[in-house]
């Protein structure tokens, strides 16, 4: 069985279980607080904190795992990285208080005390603008170090960046645009046994891409077709049925973006679409 090391809370850990869930691989838990679980018949997760998944992945414990970017780049570890899952979108990012008057990396002051859980993409960063910084290494709330006066700016995780706000914070820079990823050893041998892996990484992949497309269908007068194709591009363009005990209609179908179903709705009513209907997708290989 391969192992897969998955995040065992945190903000990654919800969305992983649903992605795979949804790709048809049940995630058997031997109990409540299980620190291991089966995932479909050929793998076997095991649930660990997402900081230390690269790490484990990298010395062999894990033959692949699931966690931020922005954790695989702090890691340093000779990682490869075989998809990008999309979730867990966020940046790392250099932030000041409001009053600092500090607004872009410029500003920051020669020797300024940076707060932050990421001290090695930190000093790099620093480095590469030409700032020497003093680091104050935290695990975690970096926002509240600027008002215990123990930093003059931070270097933290934004996503929303309300937490920022409530914390009197803005941003400067960003470091590092971040999401979840499936990672595996950089110098992995090639085998045979990894095979189900790419098989995994092509599932998860088409479960992603299916969840941002709706399956679309609708019967349209076969007098408007020309217009209709013009509405509905489709993955190949729109696949067109002929209705039984009907002439004047015809079925067509289509794959179209989820975010343009509401357009694309009102423009095929307008050419006489009867009978629309607009269902998910569960995986798409295209
Ligand atoms: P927000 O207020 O939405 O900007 O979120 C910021 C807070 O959530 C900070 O404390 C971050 O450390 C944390 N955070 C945001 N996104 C992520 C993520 N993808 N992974 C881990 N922590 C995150």
């Amino acid at each position: 069985m391969l192992r897969i090391a998955l995040p065992n809370k945190g903000r990654l850990a919800d969305d992983a279980r649903e992605l795979f869930t949804d790709a048809g691989l049940d995630i058997r838990a031997r109990g409540e607080r299980a620190l291991t679980a089966s995932l479909g018949d050929l793998f076997e997760a095991i649930f660990v904190r997402a900081q230390d998944i690269p790490e484990f992945v990298a010395d062999g414990a894990a033959d692949a795992g699931i966690t931020g970017a922005d954790l695989v780049a702090e890691s340093n570890r000779d990682l490869e990285t075989l998809a990008d899952l999309g979730f867990g979108r966020c940046r790392l990012a250099v932030a000041a208080t409001d009053e600092s008057g500090i607004e872009a990396i410029g500003h920051v002051p020669q020797g300024a005390r940076v707060a932050t859980s990421f001290p090695r993409l930190t000093q790099a960063y620093f480095a590469a603008a030409g700032r020497t910084v003093e680091l104050v290494p935290v695990s975690g709330a970096a926002e509240i170090a600027p008002h215990l006066g123990i930093a003059d700016v931070i270097v933290d995780l934004v996503s929303t960046g309300s937490t920022l706000r409530v914390n009197g914070l803005h941003e400067v820079a960003t470091i590092l645009e971040s999401s979840a990823r499936m990672v595996v050893a950089g110098n992995r041998r090639r085998t045979e046994a990894m095979q189900p892996l790419d098989d995994l990484v092509a599932a998860l992949q088409s479960v992603l891409r299916a969840r941002c497309q709706r399956y679309l269908m609708a019967n349209v007068p076969r007098s408007r077709l020309a217009d209709v194709r013009r509405v509905l591009p489709g993955l190949n363009g729109p696949t067109v049925v002929d209705i039984m005990n009907s002439g004047e209609h015809v079925a067509v179908h289509a794959v179209v973006p989820a975010s343009d179903v509401y357009r694309i709705v009102a423009q095929l009513k307008s050419l006489e679409a009867e009978g629309i209907l607009v269902t998910r997708i569960e995986r798409l290989m295209p």
